[in-house]
């Protein structure tokens, strides 16, 4: 091997460790990004089911609710317990079928609105 060839190679494979060292620092601030988020979903998910737990146990027939995801869509639909979804929707989350259980982040959702709405008429 020539020396120019190998001063070549050994600069290219540098600019490579470079390369890989910056992929590497945007893999570990995608993995703290997902940690995160993670955790967020965590504590939503764990306050929801707490929601969900007051919303069916509120229920006018008291029915023993046994299936709890089977029954989650039915109340929704034949628009029982609306004071809790506007309540759970003044909490900040979606009840819309769009983004069910998800934060709103502060702002008004259409979607929740038209549901409300419907459910309220
Ligand atoms: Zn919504």
């Amino acid at each position: 091997m020539e020396d120019r060839n190998f001063l070549d190679t050994v600069m290219e494979f540098e600019q490579q460790l470079e390369s890989m060292q910056k992929q590497f620092e945007a893999l570990k601030k995608f993995v703290a990004l997902m940690m995160e988020e993670h955790q967020t979903l965590q504590m939503e998910n764990r306050h929801l089911r707490t929601r969900l737990e007051e919303v069916l146990s509120s229920k006018p027939e008291g029915k023993v609710v046994n299936d709890v995801s089977a029954k989650k869509v039915e109340i929704i639909d034949v628009g029982e317990g609306y004071d809790n979804l506007a309540r759970l929707y003044h909490e900040g989350y979606h009840v819309c079928h769009v983004h069910f259980g998800g934060s709103r982040k502060g702002e008004d959702c259409l979607f929740c609105l038209s549901f409300l709405n419907k459910q309220n008429g």
